[in-house]
């Protein structure tokens, strides 16, 4: 897996100088591969209990390299984008006569509209209209205009959030904006299970959808390492909320609580929004589940969940001799950073391959990245990256023989166990909002055990 691990190996070998010395070009790897699983079969003809699984396992990869393509993988791999936002909202397309346009990172409304087909006067009368009722002068990247042309005339959604929309018609040659409520309907749902397989069939088994177990991952991927830490008999409960608009259709779906029990210890969130309107996941003592390092720098989804259990090679976590932990992950797996901070070294590094530093914002603080396949877009010494932002891809450069991410966390410039390190949360509910913040966790609590089904009208 990794190169401390194989000199390891191979210092038990009777000469040890040449396989430290292995080719590290890209065209050796594959003879280097080879020869590395020679090397544990005969151990394992030879000797000990050890070495025997060193041989299955190293069989394994061998096996596991040949039976997936990198392209294979990495073309089917899903992703999501939530891994902060925790929530889902699907606006049913109604029909194909309704125009829908998502707005990107930097997107302002005229140019979104004008990619829409309205012409620039048109679109700045659509914001000078909605102004008195809601400013467009920001938008959010995520959300999206819809917009047609019906039997009375031109008519434009944007939805605002959970609850709002801002609904413009043009009547009479003049646009006219107005809020008008999201929901007509919400469904209440709360969900068990347990591991006994994989986190997906298991949530699937519980009746949740595969958007409400990616949700539940990143809610709680500040202290769950969902890729290398789960194990069979842990536990989940969740509580969902879907709405529906008067038609039917589901526009949204958020978790409202939920408790993972992961190798016996207990963690749970609560959805709640603060009287200033921002809404995150705490804990049932008003702490926020962010913290200033993500748990894994990889992100746990079907894809890897598979990964792991058929492969079931060895995954290294952190000793003297290793100092990092390593994470098995199909080549072009994307590798998201742990913690806001800078890069301060980004290129080839010995056996590392290519490597990734960041110093984190508390300046004692690094982590490194090694054995990509590329950098993503914009790593380079200098930047600034953001918590959970993608930094590159899984792969096997440098001295690697599978693909994987060998993750290391320094304290110092010193390689430390990552399970040591302190993750300051993020601020917790006010005090002044403590009581409110009370009844809510108590009412959500009793929800998710008692396992209620419920719908209501809202
Ligand atoms: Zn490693």
């Amino acid at each position: 897996m990794h190169k401390d691990f194989a000199a390891k190996v191979s210092s038990s070998a009777t000469n040890k100088r040449s396989a430290r010395k292995r080719p590290a070009s890209q065209s050796a790897r594959k003879w280097r591969v080879a020869l590395s699983a020679m090397k544990w079969r005969r151990f394992s003809l030879r000797g000990s209990g050890r070495w025997l699984l060193a041989a299955v396992a190293g069989l394994f990869l061998v096996w596991a390299l040949a039976g997936d393509g990198e392209t294979s993988v990495a073309s089917s791999a899903i992703t999501h984008e939530e891994w902060i936002g925790a929530e889902s909202v699907q606006e049913a397309a109604a029909d194909s006569s309704w125009r829908r346009e998502l707005i990107k990172p930097g997107d302002a409304a005229a140019p979104v509209l004008m990619r829409m087909g309205y012409s620039r006067t048109e679109a700045y009368d659509i914001l000078h209209a909605a102004r008195p009722v809601y400013s467009l002068a920001r938008v959010n990247s995520g959300h999206h205009f819809s917009g047609r042309v019906g039997a009375a005339g031109p008519e434009l959604y944007y939805p605002i959030d959970y609850e709002r929309v801002l609904y413009l018609s043009k009547r009479d040659n003049a646009w006219k904006a107005e809020l008008q409520p999201r929901t007509a309907f919400s469904r209440t749902q709360a969900f068990e299970g347990e591991i006994t397989d994989n986190l997906f069939s298991d949530a699937a088994r519980a009746g949740m959808d595969d958007r409400t177990t990616m949700n539940l991952v990143d809610i709680f991927a500040w202290d769950i390492d969902f890729v290398r830490d789960l194990r069979n008999g842990d536990r989940f409960r969740v509580l969902t909320e879907d709405r529906f608009d008067a038609e039917g259709r589901k526009i949204g779906s958020v978790i409202r609580a939920a408790e993972f029990i992961n190798q016996g210890q207990s963690y749970r969130a609560i959805r709640y929004t603060l009287a200033n309107g921002s809404t995150g996941y705490y804990t049932p003592e008003g702490n926020s589940m962010r913290k200033t390092y993500l748990k894994a720098p990889v992100k746990f989804s079907r894809i890897s969940s598979r990964f792991q259990l058929r492969r079931k090679h060895p995954v290294l976590g952190f000793t003297r001799a290793h100092r990092g932990v390593d994470y098995a992950a199909s080549s072009g797996t994307p590798i998201h950073a742990v913690g806001d901070g800078r890069v301060v070294f980004s290129g080839w590094k010995g056996g590392y391959g290519r490597f990734v530093l960041i110093r984190h914002v508390n300046s004692t603080h690094s982590t490194a990245y090694g054995h990509m396949r590329s950098y993503a877009k914009g790593i380079r010494n200098g930047a600034r990256v953001r918590q959970g932002q993608v930094i590159g891809y899984v792969g096997m450069s440098g001295l690697a023989t599978g693909p994987h991410l060998h993750f290391e966390f320094r304290v110092n410039g010193r390689a430390i166990n990552p399970l040591n390190i302190k993750r300051n949360p993020a601020e917790p509910v006010p005090a002044a909002e403590m009581a409110r913040f009370r009844a809510e966790v108590e009412e959500r609590m009793q929800a998710m055990t008692v396992g209620i089904n419920k719908l209501a009208w809202s």
